[in-house]
């Protein structure tokens, strides 16, 4: 008889701190003028900045000059610094040796980047469900509706792309900025790929939350922003397959996309990440992206996804307690996601329930469509849904590094008083 091993089980070690984020002890004004400590469950729109990045760009401040060009040590130090910086975030999102790791501004500069450089003739199949990032930037597109169900996503992007001939490229959010719903991103890939698509996943919600491998999941493109992973804005990386974008029209046109210029001719960088990166860059932006990824790294995804798992369960059995407050989502309440809860309260706009919150208890949270119309519409059932309907509106409090169970529970408790007023 084959011989039983038993794998012992690793324990994870409970002391790996978790890292401090800045204005944790920040105070704001209340109604009456009181001051009261900031509640902020808005992770979803910006992430506050980590401590170990706050250091690492201060760090960095003291002997800065331009990268790539210069011979002076200010210069080869920033230019370490940002290749680094490169480095890191390929290793932090398991991309291949050859894949090209481009900085960008943010997700949307990233997105519209590789739609810039797509084949002539591409068709890009997208979800109604998207963020207008993913949703807009495409020439040519197919744009299917809300999936009932994950494998039902999974069929549809099997017909669609059977349908199409010649290039083509499945754009999907790996974690939805309005439910947080964790959609079938491996499965979608393989669907693609059996089509001779390539797949872009817009992870700008899913690697502040969970680890991200691009080459386990085989996907082609990844692209997020530093500035929802604890590391302030102007930040965001494309990362992906380097034969399209090494022969695409370079993003912006300049000095560092170029090996020479003559009188007649342009000869531009075939390296992808010279070409596209034309202009001094954000240096500092990619110093404070790199410092996010490994203090997140170094904390370790067990120890990051259990605490969310642990606020997010309190959160979402404390919403669900309160008669007239609606949890949003897709796929229903049992399926995975996110530290992003959004919902409706009966008798109250989201803007009045968002205004209240901040105004009588100090929580910050986003209200809206979340730049994501349709599927906000999809979900409240919502027939127009214009900027100004406030009855296509939703709250989200998001969660992340930093949140705590008095943020979590003053939340609920401010809504359970609200609802009494109706
Ligand atoms: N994609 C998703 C899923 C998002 O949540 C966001 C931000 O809200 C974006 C894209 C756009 O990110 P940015 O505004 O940083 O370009």
């Amino acid at each position: 008889a084959a011989e039983t091993v038993t794998v012992p089980a690793t324990r994870v070690p409970d002391d790996r701190p978790i890292p401090a984020v800045l204005g944790a002890d920040l105070e704001v004004p209340v109604r009456g003028g009181r001051l009261v400590p900031y509640a902020n469950l808005d992770y979803a729109a910006s992430a506050p900045c980590l401590e170990p990045v706050s250091a690492a760009v201060a760090a960095a401040l003291p002997a800065y000059s331009s990268v790539h060009r210069g011979a002076g040590y200010a210069s080869q130090l920033t230019t370490a610094r940002y290749e680094q910086a490169r480095h890191t975030v390929r290793a932090f999102v398991g991309a291949r040796p050859d894949d090209a790791v481009i900085f960008t501004r943010n997700t949307t500069d990233a997105t519209n980047l590789l739609a810039r450089s797509l084949p002539a003739g591409t068709t890009v199949v997208v979800f109604e469900t998207e963020h207008h990032a993913s949703l807009l930037p495409w020439a040519d597109v197919v744009r299917l509706p809300a999936p009932a169900f994950p494998g039902e996503a999974v069929r549809a992007a099997d017909d669609a792309l059977a349908a199409i001939d010649g290039p083509k490229l499945l754009v999907v959010t790996a974690a939805s900025n309005v439910t947080g719903e964790l959609w079938p991103i491996a499965a979608l890939a393989h669907i693609a790929h059996r089509h001779g698509a390539r797949v872009l996943v817009d992870a700008a919600q899913l690697v502040p939350h969970r680890r991200l491998n691009l080459t386990a999941l085989d996907l082609d493109y990844v692209v997020f922003s530093g500035h929802k992973l604890y590391a302030p804005f102007g930040t965001g990386a494309l990362i992906g397959r380097s034969d399209w974008l090494s022969v695409a029209e370079p993003y912006l046109r300049g000095g560092g996309a170029v090996r020479a210029v003559e009188d007649e001719t342009t000869d531009w960088h075939d390296d992808p990440e010279a070409r596209h990166e034309a202009g001094t860059p954000n240096v500092l932006g990619a110093i404070a992206l790199a410092a996010a990824c490994d203090a997140l790294s170094a904390t370790g995804w067990d120890v990051l996804v259990r605490e969310e798992e642990r606020l997010l369960a309190r959160l979402r059995t404390g919403l669900a307690g309160i008669e007239g407050v609606h949890e949003l989502s897709l796929w229903g309440p049992d399926h995975a996601r996110v530290g992003i809860v959004s919902f409706v309260v009966d008798g109250f706009t989201a803007r009045e329930v968002a205004e209240t919150l901040s105004g009588e208890y100090g929580i910050g949270v986003r209200d809206g469509k979340f730049c994501a119309h349709p599927f906000v519409r999809h979900l409240l059932g919502a027939k127009d849904g214009g900027c100004d309907d406030v009855t296509a509106s939703a709250v989200r409090a998001s969660i992340g590094v930093g949140s705590t169970t008095e943020h979590v529970d003053r939340l609920v408790e401010a809504l359970r008083d609200l609802v009494t007023r109706r």
